[in-house]
């Protein structure tokens, strides 16, 4: 991902700063930037986010060093990096310095308002798919729909779980709040857990008799088809959340996310390079010497490439704005064309002939001084 931020940056601390130091860093940047203290603010939402991510790092040991030894590049793509779609989620990460399970909002802020409305059931499970996308299509953008399996909600009770007629009652256990409270302790002192009650699945309600068809679960296995509008640019390994269009809650509990994951297909002709896209252009040794026209493929079809008399091997001809659009932002990368010098492995014997007659020529062979210039051609491309 370009343009993205040191974690040690992020988090304000130092390269050998303690995991102590790496906690408290971020618990003052997770106060001051939580969503529930800055509600609609976006910009408060992408710090707290960043904050997070850069902590996840930090604070493990191994991931911390695989950083420090690869950057953000090293992070990617890992079995165990993943980005947070939900704050709930974030927190029950977050068990060893919040106190353990229970809700950190009530710790933090000791708020009482739940996110979301009461009397609910379950929530769904998000569910997680790779999307393959050709290069072509990054630097297009493009609209994909895919068929998945998931649970939706009961057609014949609407997810409530309850037989038709049939009548409820009050949950015993939470006396029909649908939560169970407990007071517990951590190291920031005592706070009130308020957790969904288990008995009645947070719904507050008992069903007296169970819809049929899907035994009072309120929700049945169904196909849907989620339509999946990738934005050009996106890069190996990032994520993008449709939310609700995850599995249906249990008894009407509300539905987890989607979590797309965008893989990128290899390309027959290019190789990326963040948004630039180097092809490899293969000319003979008389084409590099005498100059040529060529045809080589862009992403969008085709370009007329001019090679110059006396090319080297290894240079590197710019075809402005012909790579990948910058994701969120204007302007596109480049098409970087590396001219390479096609060597052949057989040759007749009139060719020997010929080649052998060249190279006693004056100009084919490299002399001393040029030899020590172009040592370096072509390094750091
Ligand atoms: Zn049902
Ligand atoms: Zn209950």
């Amino acid at each position: 991902m370009p343009n993205k931020r040191d974690y040690y940056e992020v988090l304000g601390v130092q390269h050998n700063s303690s995991v102590d130091e790496i906690k408290k860093a971020y618990r003052k940047l997770a106060l001051q930037f939580h969503p529930d203290r800055n509600p609609n603010n976006k910009e408060s939402e992408e710090k707290f986010k960043e904050a997070t991510e850069a902590y996840e790092v930090l604070s493990d040991e191994q991931k911390r060093h695989r950083y420090d030894q690869f950057g953000h590049q090293g992070m990617r793509g890992g079995a165990d990096y993943h980005q947070y779609q939900n704050f709930n989620d974030i927190f029950s990460q977050f068990g060893d310095i919040f106190g353990g399970s229970g809700s950190i909002f009530e710790e933090m802020f000791g708020s009482t308002q739940s996110r979301r409305p009461r009397s609910s059931g379950e929530p769904g499970s998000d569910l997680r798919i790779r999307l393959k996308l050709t290069l072509e299509e990054i630097a297009e953008g493009v609209e994909k729909k895919i068929k998945i399996k998931k649970w939706k909600p009961c057609g014949t009770c609407n997810g409530s779980g309850a037989r038709a007629g049939s009548s409820k009652s009050a949950c015993p256990h939470c006396n029909g709040t649908g939560e169970i409270r407990q007071v517990s302790r951590s190291m920031f002192g005592q706070f009130v857990n308020i957790a969904p009650c288990t008995y009645c699945g947070g719904t507050g309600q008992i069903i007296k008799e169970k819809c049929t068809t899907c035994q009072g679960e309120g929700r049945e296995q169904g196909e849907s088809t989620i339509k999946i509008n990738v934005p050009a640019g996106v890069s190996e390994g990032q994520y993008m959340t449709l939310q609700g269009q995850g599995n249906a809650g249990r008894r009407g509990g509300y539905a987890g996310d989607v979590i797309v994951e965008f893989v990128e297909e290899k390309h027959e002709h290019f190789t990326r390079n963040g948004d630039d896209i180097i092809y490899n252009a293969l000319v003979s040794y008389p084409e590099a010497v005498l100059g040529a026209d060529l045809e080589i493929p862009t992403l969008t079809g085709k370009a007329k490439i001019k090679i110059d008399a006396g090319t080297m091997a290894g240079k590197m001809l710019r075809l402005k704005d012909k790579g990948i659009p910058h994701l969120n932002s204007y302007g596109r990368g480049d098409q970087l064309v590396r001219v390479q010098i096609w060597v052949p492995a057989k040759v007749n014997s009139k060719e020997k002939e010929l080649l052998r007659e060249l190279a006693g020529t004056e100009h084919v062979n490299p002399t001393e001084e040029e030899k020590k210039k172009n040592s370096s051609f072509g390094r750091g491309l």
